[in-house]
């Protein structure tokens, strides 16, 4: 395996969740809501595991695309908010998780030595699933600024070369928060053109922005036929654990997406299908009261680290902001991190994690808090932190 950025190392997801159960810690690291999503989801995939009729072998396993009422109504959402047409036969895979999608996209595409063009800092799964395709992930450091990071589009254009295989784009971006503009997306659609490469498109915070619209690059002139994009019912619906994703695209890259996932899971979660489905047909509302919702978290967690002497960058979208906790009297966020829990009372991500080593010292201060909680748990959580160490 061709690891140089040491991505397939364990995750600091599970090591910050570890630290903060073990301290009792307020965990505004690992990105999960502390509410569930709609009881109507949960009680519509109870009542599918637990029938009265055991031969409906309900609970066995579901097709290898996902069940058909789901790409269907995956198709209704995309066409009613994007205006995308697709065909839910042939042009959508559900898969356990963006990850799951993520890494069969990657893997299908993908051949030793292949590069992987991606803004930095990155989701960690992007460099571990392009070491485990023995290709070499190109990343595009973000510039963070208080007066809105944006993508530095020439140093994009110059890492997009013939080399380049794929495209790896996140919008809504995590950990930045940046949702990228059409005009940015269009420099983006147009490298993948000149070049002839592939986009992936990690959408799963797709519809969680604040005040801006969320663009598909799918949506772009000459985008769609290059272009595979992925989302999450996790994010969406916030029932992160129900790890159910999905694909869409043309027909032949989703049909080489299905041939490595068939290998990886082959299926998934049957009884949360029909309620991720339930939940696309149904969701408007709850769209827009999360939305609200995060929102108003955002807002709290942003000025009480600004109170608390933190450099913070607002973010457009996601569940996470990025701050820089030089203020706190430790240059290392790093060890910030793993002291933090213990003898502050909260837990969040150093940034470094996000990127590769060569490129981690300008990030050295900067951790990642989750704004995905209670307003109660956040303002308790500033309050912890305005005390310090
Ligand atoms: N992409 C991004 C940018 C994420 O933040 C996450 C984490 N939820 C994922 C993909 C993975 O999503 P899932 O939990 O559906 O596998
Ligand atoms: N996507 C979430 C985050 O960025 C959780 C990731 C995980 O636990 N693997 O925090």
């Amino acid at each position: 395996l061709v690891d140089p950025h040491g991505a397939l190392r364990p995750t600091i997801f599970e090591e910050m969740t570890g630290l903060a159960m073990q301290h009792n810690a307020i965990n505004l690291g690992q990105g999960f809501p502390d509410t569930d999503g709609p009881a109507e989801l949960a009680d519509i995939a109870a009542s599918f595991i637990v029938n009265d009729d055991a031969t409906a072998r309900r609970n066995q396993y579901a097709p290898g695309s996902g069940i058909l009422p789901l790409r269907e109504a995956i198709a209704r959402h995309q066409q009613r908010y994007y205006g995308i047409q697709l065909d839910p036969a042939v042009d959508i895979l559900v898969s356990t998780g963006a990850t799951e999608a993520l890494a069969a996209s990657l893997l299908a595409f993908l051949s030793p030595g292949d590069e992987v063009v991606t803004f930095e800092p990155f989701y960690d799964s992007y460099a571990a699933i392009t070491a485990l395709a023995n290709a070499k992930l190109v990343p595009v450091p973000l510039t963070l600024a208080e007066t809105g990071t944006r993508p530095d589009l020439d140093r994009f254009r110059a890492a997009v070369t013939d080399k380049t295989r794929i495209i790896l784009l996140n919008s809504p971006h995590n950990p930045c928060g940046v949702v990228f503009t059409a005009e940015e997306l269009r420099v983006i659609a147009d490298a993948a053109i000149e070049h002839n490469c592939l986009i992936i498109s990690d959408e799963v915070y797709e519809h969680l922005t604040f005040g801006v619209p969320h663009v598909p690059i799918a949506t772009l002139d000459g985008a769609f036929e290059r272009t595979i994009t992925i989302s999450s019912a996790g994010k969406a619906f916030s029932m992160t654990g129900w790890k159910v994703g999905w694909a869409s695209g043309p027909a032949e890259l989703i049909a080489a997406v299905k041939s490595v996932k068939q290998f990886l899971s082959y299926s998934s979660g049957p009884a949360y299908q029909p309620a991720v489905a339930h939940g696309l047909d149904n969701g408007d509302a709850w769209f827009s009261a999360l939305k609200a919702e995060l929102q108003a978290g955002r807002d709290i967690l942003v000025s009480g680290l600004r109170e608390a002497g933190l450099t913070v960058l607002e973010p457009e979208g996601t569940y996470f902001a990025i701050a820089d906790t030089r203020s706190l009297g430790v240059s290392s966020a790093a060890d910030l991190a793993r002291l933090l829990p213990e003898h502050g009372g909260v837990a969040g991500i150093p940034l470094e994690v996000f990127a590769i080593p060569e490129h981690q010292a300008p990030l050295a201060s900067w951790m990642r808090f989750a704004f995905c909680k209670r307003p109660e748990i956040l303002y308790d959580a500033v309050a912890r932190l305005k005390v310090g160490l």
